[in-house]
């Protein structure tokens, strides 16, 4: 028999959060390739004809590297099994997902894509943020920090308004906040970070452009989290956000229409 491989949006971790697909490729796997960040608590229940492989971390800690998962889902294709790649949130939203697309097509091997709820979207929400808002947000955007951003985008970032959303940008946050107040964001603009979403572990620290990178530090925040910069923040409805945050709601909300 011929395998495949099937690139698997396993959503931002809760096993409620798969979509009817992504199960039912599950459980017909004969391998599952999965990632840190991917949902994999119950991947023995979900996946139980399936040899189970953590890519995201070895013994001895060593991730496995981008070419050898790719070496890695091809040969098992080729020898005939059915390959999910699990990845966290949707595949094709900083996941690398599309160079592992274009090497099973190189390499001939049937491939295809299961698209995930992704944690850009679904995190803000699972506090009460949504990302766009009548007459408050039209528009976001979603960055990665896994690297600086230049000045000509940091520029084009603050001038377009609506709702800034960073993933892996904890450890740029500095130089992001310090870019958009040069290129004329203000100062009092609310930002939320969430920290693992949908864990039973998951905070949110709510701040604004000017405060966020001492309450962050203050606050010890660690990756993985999504960071939310926009007027959208003051709509949360989280328990835990600072009390000026809910006050700032309702006059937001009073100023629309
Ligand atoms: N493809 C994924 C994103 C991969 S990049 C998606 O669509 O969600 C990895 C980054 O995603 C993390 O550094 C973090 O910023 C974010 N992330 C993913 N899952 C998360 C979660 N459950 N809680 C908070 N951030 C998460």
């Amino acid at each position: 028999r011929t395998g495949s491989v099937v690139l698997v949006g396993g959503g931002p971790g809760s096993d409620d959060l798969l979509t009817v697909a992504a199960t039912k490729a599950l459980a017909t796997a004969d391998v599952v390739l999965y990632d840190r960040l991917s949902p994999h608590s119950h991947l023995a229940d979900l996946a139980p004809h399936a040899e189970l492989i953590n890519v995201g971390k070895r013994p001895g800690h060593h991730p496995t590297s981008q070419s050898e998962i790719e070496r890695t889902m091809i040969e098992y294709a080729a020898a005939g099994s059915r390959v999910v790649r699990l990845k966290g949130g949707d595949p094709y939203v900083f996941g690398r997902g599309s160079e592992e697309v274009i090497a099973c097509q190189a390499a001939g091997i049937p491939v295809s894509v299961i698209p995930g709820i992704t944690s850009a979207v679904s995190v803000p929400a699972s506090i009460g943020i949504p990302l766009t808002h009548r007459g408050i947000s039209h528009l976001f955007t979603v960055v990665s920090g896994h690297a600086p951003l230049t000045d000509n985008e940091l520029e084009h970032l603050a001038g377009l308004g609506g709702t800034i959303v960073v993933l892996m940008g904890i450890g740029t946050l500095p130089h992001l906040v310090s870019g958009l107040r040069r290129f004329g964001a203000p100062g009092d603009l609310p930002v939320a970070i969430v920290e693992r979403g949908f864990s039973p572990s998951q905070r949110t620290t709510t701040s604004s452009l000017d405060a966020v990178v001492q309450d962050a530090a203050l606050a010890k925040v660690a990756s993985p989290a999504v960071i939310v910069i926009g007027e959208v923040v003051r709509l949360a409805y989280d328990g835990d956000a600072e009390a000026h945050i809910l006050l700032a709601r309702a006059e937001l909300l009073a100023r629309v229409d």
